[in-house]
């Protein structure tokens, strides 16, 4: 229990509102999208870097573990305190400081709402490459700490490929400034991907210099079917070894296509067993000519049908459908297991078909489907009951799942990160003496153990 004289504490470095104590004003902030909930001792709100390097060092002075909070949309418990954690939530640091377009950089806080930052950026015509599906509602500082993209990473890649520098405010409330304003630099380690992805461990990220690039003009979506998995994957394959990137290539497998076609009647033809969602980018002066190439290397694969979607409103009725997918899982089963695992896109056909081996083997409805291009496949395990998702059956099904993945080559987590949930399972990609190395780094970053304690590594 937290001592009231740290709350006092707290209150003289905040402004009045700034520290919630009572547990109904807490609540709300002790959960993420993982379902998980520990009730915080305190919340603290923080409007500036220096109250956040205020509030570290008091925290680093009197050993109390902090758990940092942009708008808890994670999947895997890391904004979830623990170890009667205190949680400091961002969501009022929440400027863009400056855009600027002659440098293709965009400088913002960490609380700052992706979509807000892409819609500001559109005005400019400019964009931030990372686009997860949550965009309308989580922060660029928690994109940033959990290295979170969506379905145009296969072209414009994840935060770590977006970023040029960020401000930081470590363990022992010391400020840190990595990085640079220019599209090159090699000066010094490489701290600014180091922090990418750390999931809050390293420090409290407290600015950003984020890279933006000009947006493109026009898209053009195609639908593919298929009558089998491997002639989805065989196209997937043959996409991706052309010079045109994909903007965006998501997979859907046969149970999504049947998902979907229980919402809108007949979207697909009854024999589809896979479908493929793509779409390109390009200036409007050159997007015909690439889409007729694309559209001939498509033709000579095997398939069902092509579907080239000509305006905004049959690209939006395309992306519908792939969008329904997600709440349409709940109509399966109430209780699911949400997997978002990447392999090489060369054994995608291999991994598919591996899992359809091993939903039959468990008796366990598994639903497929995702960011194809980055190999990247939300593998849905769907149960009836809370038994039945916490089941030995379903525990090894799960083991399976991965010690297949990495068979594969692939990796346990593609995007949502480790957090609490899928640590017990890190030491099956990451062997020992590595992950004691991850841990000495960590070390000099946080030496009392006081971010996200037992979170991420
Ligand atoms: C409907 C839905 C769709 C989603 N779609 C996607 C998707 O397409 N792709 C994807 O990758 N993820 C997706 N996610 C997961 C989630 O939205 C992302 O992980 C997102 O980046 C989390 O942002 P947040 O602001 O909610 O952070 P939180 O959940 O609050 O925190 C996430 C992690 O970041 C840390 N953190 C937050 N801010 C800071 C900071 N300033 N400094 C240091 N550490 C910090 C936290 O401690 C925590 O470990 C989805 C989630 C939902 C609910």
């Amino acid at each position: 229990m937290l001592n009231k004289k740290h709350i006092k504490s707290f209150q003289k470095i905040l402004p009045d509102g700034f520290v919630l104590s009572e547990p109904g004003d807490c609540w709300a902030y002790g959960y993420d999208n993982s379902k998980m909930h520990v009730m915080p001792e305190c919340v603290l709100f923080a409007e500036s870097k220096e109250q956040i390097k205020n509030i570290l060092t008091y925290c680093y002075n009197n050993d109390i573990p902090i758990t940092t909070r942009g708008r808890g949309t994670g999947n895997t418990g890391g904004s979830v305190p623990i170890e009667n954690s205190i949680v400091l939530s961002l969501e009022k640091m929440n400027k863009i400081i400056k855009i600027d377009t002659e440098n293709r950089l965009a400088v913002v806080q960490p609380g700052v709402i992706n979509k807000v930052l892409q819609d500001a950026l559109e005005r400019e015509n400019f964009f931030w490459g990372p686009d997860p599906s949550s965009q309308e509602y989580s922060t660029v500082g928690g994109n940033i700490a959990n290295n979170s993209a969506g379905p145009r990473a296969v072209k414009y890649g994840t935060p770590r490929d977006n970023i040029l520098g960020l401000e930081f405010v470590s363990g022992t409330g010391e400020t840190h400034k990595t990085g640079v304003k220019t599209s090159k630099g090699v000066v010094g380690l490489d701290l600014t991907r180091l922090f990418v992805g750390s999931e809050g461990i390293l420090g409290v990220l407290t600015e950003a210099t984020l890279k933006i690039l000009p947006l493109n003009n026009t898209v053009k979506t195609f639908e593919l079917t298929f009558s089998s998995l491997k002639s989805a994957s065989d196209m997937i394959i043959s996409l991706m070894s052309q010079p045109i990137t994909p903007y965006k290539l998501e997979f859907i497998d046969e149970q999504s296509v049947g998902l979907i076609n229980s919402i809108k009647k007949n979207h697909y033809e009854k024999n589809t067993k896979a479908a493929i969602l793509l779409e390109i980018d390009a200036d409007k002066d050159y997007i015909n000519a690439q889409s007729n190439k694309l559209y001939e290397i498509m033709k000579q694969k095997k398939h069902i049908k092509i579907q080239i979607a000509e305006n905004k409103s049959e690209v939006e009725e395309l992306w519908k459908a792939r969008k329904s997918l997600s709440p349409a899982l709940r109509a399966l089963g109430g209780y699911k297991i949400n997997e978002d695992i990447a392999v090489p896109i060369s054994n995608l056909t291999v991994l598919l078909e591996s899992l359809n081996e091993i939903s039959q083997k468990h008796e366990i409805r598994i639903v497929n489907f995702g960011h194809a291009g980055n190999g990247n496949i939300h593998v849905n395990l769907l149960f009836n009951t809370d038994e039945e998702k916490n089941s030995e059956n379903a525990k090894k099904c799960l083991e399976e799942i991965f010690d297949l993945v990495l068979t594969l080559e692939g990796t346990i987590s593609g995007e949502h990160g480790i957090g609490i949930i899928k640590k017990k399972f890190l030491e099956k990609e990451i062997k020992k003496s590595t992950l004691k190395l991850m841990s000495e780094i960590k070390k000099q970053f946080d030496p009392k153990k006081i971010l996200n304690p037992n979170k991420s590594i």
